[in-house]
């Protein structure tokens, strides 16, 4: 059974004036629920106030939580933050900090929701409220679950806000390998940074992936690795510019999964971008994205 970390506030009403496709965890529950017995459901908690500060400034948290976000700071977000979408924002990062210790103990467990990676530390960015990356890392190894965490992030748009988050930790490192034209225009700086040219296709894309993170891996050496998959490098995203195939995201998973497990590796996915007018279609990329990797580690 392959260990998935799902809770009802995930899946919000759309707010007004957004853009944002919220049908999105509605449609990957259902598609996921389908899967029936092969699916083992956890519940998440909110992420408690005081990780939530750890990582954000408090008077950013006071403004989430209370729904009551400036318009400066919403109009960076990209969509209005009711309460139902606080709720949802303090839930993810829990849900992703859950799948990473269930992922310590299955050796892989998926986040339904999440790789919110442009989230900074006074504002959320890019559709992204709280960073439920850095949180769960920063929890994992302050609490001493873990020594050493890396975040994976396969998303066609760099991590910036996880990246700046968690600079100058020993014990957290940050991998992004995206679209270097596309957004953030202002890039931070990750452990590692691989940049890819407009219109880089599937071989290309998985001999860059193997050859700039086997060495990173086994450089820092990390407990536990926190992959944000997401399915926007395919060619047909509205918000990418790389030129992958839906078999090139399904060997993506593959790449990373026999990475972590040749090293003997726990890994937690989140789900992360994915655009475009077909939301089943997106839903069904993120959930062939946890199947497979939930498969490639033997569940
Ligand atoms: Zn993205």
């Amino acid at each position: 059974m392959i260990p998935i970390v799902h809770h009802p506030a995930y899946v919000t009403e759309v707010p007004s004036r957004s853009t944002y496709r919220w049908g999105k965890n509605g449609a990957i529950r259902d598609l996921l629920q389908a899967e029936g017995a092969r699916i083992d459901w956890h519940r998440p908690e909110p992420m408690p106030r005081r990780w939530l500060e750890a990582v954000h400034d408090p008077d950013y948290v006071d403004e989430v939580l209370a729904a009551a976000v400036p318009a400066v700071k919403t109009r960076r977000i990209g969509f209005p933050v009711t309460p139902p979408v606080a709720a949802r924002a303090a839930m993810v990062p829990g849900g992703t900090w859950l799948a990473a210790m269930l992922a310590l103990d299955h050796g892989f467990a998926a986040n339904s929701a999440g790789g919110s990676h442009h989230a900074l530390h006074e504002t959320g960015a890019g559709y992204c409220i709280f960073n439920d990356l850095a949180l769960a890392a920063v929890r994992l190894v302050e609490e001493g679950t873990v020594a050493r965490v890396l975040v994976v992030d396969v998303d066609v748009h760099q991590g910036d806000g996880t990246a700046a988050l968690t600079a100058g930790r020993a014990d957290i490192a940050t991998y992004s390998i995206h679209a270097e034209k596309n957004f953030p225009a202002r890039k931070a700086r990750s452990t590692l940074d691989v940049g890819l040219p407009d219109g880089v296709g599937d071989d290309a894309y998985l001999e860059a992936l193997e050859r700039t993170l086997v060495p990173l891996l086994d450089a820092f050496a990390p407990s536990l690795i926190l992959y944000q998959a997401g399915v926007d490098p395919l060619a047909e995203d509205r918000l990418g510019r790389l030129a992958l195939t839906e078999a090139g995201l399904v060997a993506r998973e593959r790449l990373v999964a026999r990475l972590a497990r040749a090293r003997g590796l726990p890994l937690a996915s989140t789900v992360g971008g994915g655009y475009g007018d077909d939301v089943m279609a997106i839903a069904a990329r993120h959930v062939r994205a946890i199947l497979t990797l939930g498969e490639a580690f033997g569940h």
